[in-house]
């Protein structure tokens, strides 16, 4: 594994999706901790994690919303949020979000495969994944890995 940059990592699956939403109405605040240490890691595993978060976002927010992505450092751990203004998912929901094949999109647009595929790569790095959201409040995921991972 590699040190990775994980604030340009990130900046670099930001920009793919700004380029993606074109002409919809998503706006992206970052709150960047320019002291995040670099981290032992897998780059390209990390950027299909946090792809897959923007991703669920921009779709759970149809054509206008705002992500906010904030980088942060916890103990030894450092830690990513993608928190949208999108409609949540509802506390029954939670629990099953990070299985296998579970979506509640159309046929063609979601595999629900996503989230299960960045658990289990954040997992391997020795991190976690968490969720928190209220109906109507939007959605926040917390990718946590150990700065030696
Ligand atoms: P997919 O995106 O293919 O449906 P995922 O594993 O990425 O599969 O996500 C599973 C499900 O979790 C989604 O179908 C959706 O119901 C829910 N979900 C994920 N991210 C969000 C989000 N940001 N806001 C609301 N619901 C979400
Ligand atoms: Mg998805």
């Amino acid at each position: 594994s590699q040190f990775a940059d994980i604030n340009l990592l990130m900046e670099d699956m930001l920009s793919l999706v700004e380029r993606e939403s074109g002409t919809d109405s998503i706006w992206i605040v970052r709150a960047f901790d320019d002291l995040m240490p670099m981290v032992k890691t897998d780059p390209p595993l990390l950027r299909q994690v946090f792809l897959n978060l923007l991703i669920n976002a921009v779709q759970a927010m149809g054509k206008i919303g705002v992500i906010f992505v904030s980088t942060f450092c916890e103990k030894s751990m450092v830690c990513i949020e993608v928190r949208d203004t999108g409609p949540g998912i509802p506390p029954e929901d939670l629990k099953r979000v990070f299985n296998p094949f579970y979506t509640t999109k159309a046929p063609g647009e979601g595999t629900g495969l996503g989230l299960s595929v960045s658990l289990r790569i954040v997992n391997e790095l020795r991190g976690d994944i968490t969720v928190k959201s209220a109906p109507g409040e939007g959605a926040a995921f917390t990718v946590r890995i150990p700065i030696e991972s």
